[in-house]
């Protein structure tokens, strides 16, 4: 990554002229305040902005660095899976990576590398747990575990949508003698060399396990309830000469990155047009699917393996892992696939659903998130005093741009029900809920009013995602991390335009307002 001199000046001039402005009495508005919960992609994305614009925050984070998914998931194997191009920040781009689908320590270096340069690590309350916010006398009431208390007027929680490890209650789990983790918790201190090792999960995490761990010194076992399909896309490396050039010259790495890209977009029919098929029935969703099944018909050909991992539902229904190596990984010698679940665990191993015993050493949980705990365990109380996450629970997620939620002024769920986070790499999406984080910064800036969506506005967003559902093939039938559990993809079904557009303006009617802490300085300037 390029020293960001340029970034660092820019920054640097913007923060004068706000000044500047403050002190000429040009626009003599008191910024609100922001608390971010969550230093993570999304939170060190927002943080840039707010320094940028020299709007106070304060930010907390439950853990000892910045990274979230990163930092968390240091398992043996683990990779960025959508291209790296595409996964850096605007402000601080980076096409240096060691291959197209660099390691996870090279993205959570550049993750550290970034909130370094932004000297964020000084704004940073760390191994702060925010427990509970209460939207209290015009402004956010914080509390983390340890007792602390901080005020500010806005709050965002950008704790991501893929951070609550689930283990499901295998019976006997307590009963096994050797290590057992979940994927994200992995434990670093274990050496599988040597070692039976029981993987359970075939999501992107236990393809990428099994895959690392079929080239130690070890047995595996993965045990896959329903198989996936998987995108058997080749990782490119790029060589020395490449990185140092794009090292120094990160315009010509963005140039040469997205036209490799799109060559290979436009030649594959499973990534044509950047996924369209899975928005739209027709030619280019059979064509993807018949290259889904033709590669996994190339790459095994015991016709008993491929019967055994044959998904029972339509390519992308769940999200496709990324692999280049994992069907060759499965065929060897010291790979064994089961296809069944679990029935129940004993000290030495396991019993699957067929009543056959497995002797372990180890098991890895690679049984995936509760992708829908959003900000919780943290207790949210809004206007009303009602928990956000019990009238998740009772009603359905009721949320507005998958961001803002009624009754609740001020408050930004960073990825929130009905996200893109199935077919728009998320830096983008980010970038532009940061956007509309600030312009309601900046209309509580001028009014000294806080904002919170209408009911009617909010019910009127989820009808509209909900109405726009059908067709794509995330309304096909599968069970998935992309659904809530009576079966309803809560994703967001348009594309990158429709975003964009969703995002770009600030609808006054669709808001109501709230008295502000803010109110008095505004009315005094
Ligand atoms: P996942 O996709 O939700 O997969 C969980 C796996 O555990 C599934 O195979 C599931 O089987 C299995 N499972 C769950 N409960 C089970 C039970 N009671 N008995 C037997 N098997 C059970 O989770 P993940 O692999 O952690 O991936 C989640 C998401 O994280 C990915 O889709 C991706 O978005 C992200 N991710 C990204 C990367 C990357 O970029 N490199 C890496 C890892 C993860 P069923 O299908 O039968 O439920």
């Amino acid at each position: 990554m390029r020293p960001r001199r340029a970034e660092r000046l820019r920054r640097l001039l913007a923060q004068v002229s706000a000044h500047i402005g403050q002190e000429g009495n040009i626009m003599r508005k008191r910024q609100p305040s922001v608390a971010i919960v969550g230093a993570g992609l999304s939170g060190i994305a927002l943080a840039h902005t707010l320094l940028e614009r020299d709007i106070p925050f304060v930010m907390f984070e439950k853990a000892s660095e910045v990274g979230g998914t990163w930092r968390d998931n240091v398992y043996p194997g683990i990779c960025l899976d959508t291209a790296a191009a595409t996964y850096c920040f605007p402000f601080a781009e980076k096409y240096d990576w060691s291959l197209v689908h660099p390691p996870g320590g090279e993205v959570q270096d550049y993750l550290r590398e970034v909130a370094r340069d932004l000297r964020l690590n000084e704004r940073i309350r760390f191994n702060s747990e925010v427990t509970e916010c209460r939207w209290e006398g015009g402004q956010w009431e914080l509390t983390t575990k340890d007792g602390v208390s901080a005020t500010a007027d806005m709050l965002v929680m950008a704790t991501g949508f893929l951070r609550v490890p689930s283990i499901p209650a295998f019976t006997g789990r307590g009963d096994f003698r050797g290590p057992q983790f979940h994927s994200a918790e992995w434990n670093t201190g274990f050496d599988p060399n040597g070692k039976r090792v029981g993987v359970i999960g075939m999501g992107s995490s236990g393809i990428q396990i099994t895959g690392a761990l079929s080239q130690m010194d070890c047995q595996v076992t993965q045990f896959i309830r329903t198989p996936q399909w998987i995108h058997t896309r080749e990782n490119h490396q790029q060589s020395r000469l490449e990185r140092s050039l794009f090292k120094m010259l990160p315009a010509l790495g963005r140039r040469i990155q997205n036209a490799r890209e799109e060559k290979i977009r436009r030649s594959d029919p499973k990534l044509l047009k950047n996924g369209e098929w899975r928005r739209f029935p027709g030619p280019g969703r059979e064509a993807a699917f018949q290259a889904f099944r033709e590669d996994l018909e190339a790459h095994l050909k015991d016709p008993v393996l491929r019967a055994k991992m044959t998904p029972p539902d339509l390519p992308g229904c769940r999200r496709i892992p990324l692999s280049p190596g994992y069907y060759e990984a499965i065929q060897r010698p010291n790979v064994t696939i089961v296809r069944g679940g679990i029935d129940h665990i004993v000290e030495n191993g396991l019993y699957d659903s067929h009543g056959d015993f497995h002797g372990l050493d180890a098991i890895v949980y690679a049984t995936g998130f509760d992708a829908h705990a959003y900000f919780k365990p943290t207790k949210i109380f809004g206007v009303s005093g009602r928990e956000l996450g019990e009238r998740w629970t009772s009603g359905g997620p009721e949320i507005y741009r998958s961001l803002m939620v009624p009754d609740y002024p001020n408050l930004f769920v960073m990825h929130g029900p009905f996200a893109a986070i199935n077919n728009i790499p998320i830096p983008l999406t980010t970038a532009e809920m940061v956007g509309y984080v600030t312009k309601v910064a900046d209309y509580i800036a001028e009014h000294g009013r806080a904002l919170a969506p209408t009911v009617e506005a909010a019910k009127a967003y989820v009808h509209w995602i909900q109405s726009s559902m059908d067709g794509t093939i995330w309304a096909t039938d599968c069970h998935s991390w992309y659904k809530t559990a009576d079966g309803e993809a809560i994703l967001w079904p348009f594309g990158r335009q429709e975003h964009t557009a969703m995002l770009g303006e600030l609808e006054r009617a669709d808001f109501a307002d709230f008295p502000s802490a803010l109110s008095e300085a505004v009315r005094s300037r």
